[in-house]
């Protein structure tokens, strides 16, 4: 794509249409019906992916391990229906023929009649290869198999079937039944016509798809990891939570990190006992400091403004031994922001995204990066190859993984556009079939 646009919202129009195209996948490719779906996990992401369907009309069976688990997600389900209704979104008919769509169920056998089946249980590999094997015993020869996993090895899931070509990632956003994002994760061996259902799939239920490669977190939630890596490095180096976020904030984004954890959780990833590449982290979870949900986190709370806590800053203190410090905005956004381009680049040389306003997409639609900056991709060409080369150059010296891209490199000598960065994209099974 030519950056010849004259603004940013200009540009961003176009990249959410090109999003859609996916070269070697025609109207030619016969869809496969999804006339019932199923989805295994009642909790925060299955309740709201089922909510999308049941809202397009389309019934949905949904499974939990225990009748409490599977009362409690269709009461969240029910609950957030009440919400959009008591507003005047839709009627308390409309909300019966929504939750008539949806049944609950305990036992995987139920699924054998559905066109679709998502698993959306907890982040877990083992678990999740057992419950592929399961499924690839229950459904019905021709049903898309798919997983909601955030970051885990779609491939590695997918051989725990005998029938690799049936399956693919959905991974949707929190809240799922809001959030317009779905990275449509395409494995090694997915097939040309599940990917083209899953695409028309997301138009049906209103996302907005982006289709991505297997790596660890896709593209978004490796961006996402870089940007998080690199505030835990500042935070190490005595800036504190609240000036981090405060830079990200001003830079248009409406949460910054710290603000992003306490909203979802800190405890996502972590464990009691477990020792992570946040030690921080770690220690608030430990001390019951969990997010919004827990009160305290980050933040201290009443309600939902949160306070630079003294108890955060202590325990940053005690387990960094830093000296706290100020930093300008400015270079904070260097730290956090280039290295996510960096990254970008990364994605696109590894042929993980299928194009470089792909990326935009994905960080406009599902982590509220500004528009008025036209996403990563855009705003880099802003920015320019050079300085972000040498922001990276300094911060590669001191950990290889943030070393600069080889397309950085090369991107800064030639003086071309981010969003013109093509390393082959990503292939459909057909066309990797025809290149070989
Ligand atoms: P959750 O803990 O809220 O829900 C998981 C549910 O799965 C629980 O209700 C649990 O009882 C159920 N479960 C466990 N084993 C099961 C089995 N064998 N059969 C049926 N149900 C089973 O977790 P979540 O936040 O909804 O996450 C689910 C998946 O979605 C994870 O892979 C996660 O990485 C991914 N995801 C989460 C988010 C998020 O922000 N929460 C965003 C995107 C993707």
């Amino acid at each position: 794509m030519t950056n010849t646009f004259e603004n940013a919202a200009a540009y961003v129009a176009e990249a959410a249409k090109a999003a859609w195209n996916v070269p070697g996948i025609g109207a030619d490719v016969a869809r496969r019906p999804v006339k019932s779906v199923g989805i295994i996990g009642a909790g925060t992401m299955g309740g709201g992916i089922a909510m999308n369907f049941a809202t397009a009309g389309i019934p949905v069976k949904i499974r939990d391990t225990t009748q409490e688990a599977l009362d409690r997600g269709l009461g969240v389900i029910r609950a957030n229906y009440q919400r959009s209704c008591d507003k005047g979104r839709f009627t308390q008919d409309e909300l019966e023929a929504r939750m008539g769509r949806i049944e609950g169920v305990l036992d995987m056998a139920a699924f054998a009649d559905c066109d679709l089946v998502i698993e959306a249980v907890f982040e877990d590999l083992d678990l999740k290869k057992k419950i592929f094997g399961e499924l690839d015993r229950i459904a019905k020869p021709g049903a898309i198999l798919a997983t909601n996993t955030s970051a885990l090895d779609v491939d590695e899931i997918a051989a725990a079937t005998s029938r690799p070509q049936d399956v693919i990632g959905l991974h949707f956003f929190s809240p799922a039944n809001v959030m317009k994002l779905l990275e449509i994760v395409r494995a090694e061996k997915t097939a040309d016509d599940v990917v083209a259902t899953a695409m028309d799939l997301a138009k049906t239920i209103g996302k907005i798809a982006v289709l991505v490669g297997v790596c660890w977190g896709f593209v978004g939630n490796r961006m996402l990891r870089a940007r998080r890596l690199q505030a835990e490095k500042l935070m190490f180096s005595g800036v504190m939570p609240w000036d981090i976020d405060k830079a990200i904030t001003d830079f248009g984004f409406r949460m910054g990190p710290y603000q992003m954890s306490d909203l979802a959780g800190l405890d996502i990833g972590w464990a009691p006992g477990a020792k992570t590449d946040f030690p921080v982290r770690d220690a608030l979870c430990e001390i019951g400091r969990r997010g919004q949900k827990t009160g305290a986190g980050w933040y201290e709370y009443e309600g939902r403004e949160g306070r630079p806590s003294t108890v955060t800053a202590g325990l940053i203190r005690e387990i960094t031994g830093a000296e706290p410090r100020q930093m300008a905005a400015e270079d904070i956004v260097v730290a956090c922001l280039y290295p996510m381009v960096n990254e970008a680049v990364k994605i696109l040389e590894e042929n993980k995204a299928q194009r470089a306003s792909d990326i935009d997409v994905v960080w406009l639609n599902g982590y509220g990066w500004p528009a008025e900056t036209g996403g990563p991709m855009f705003w880099a060409d802003q920015v320019g190859a050079p300085r972000i080369l040498a922001a990276m150059e300094k911060l590669g010296a001191d950990d290889p993984a943030f070393a600069p891209a080889e397309g950085l490199r090369r991107l800064s000598e030639s003086g071309g556009s981010f969003l013109d960065l093509d390393f082959g994209g990503l292939k459909t099974a057909s066309m990797r079939g025809k290149a070989a």
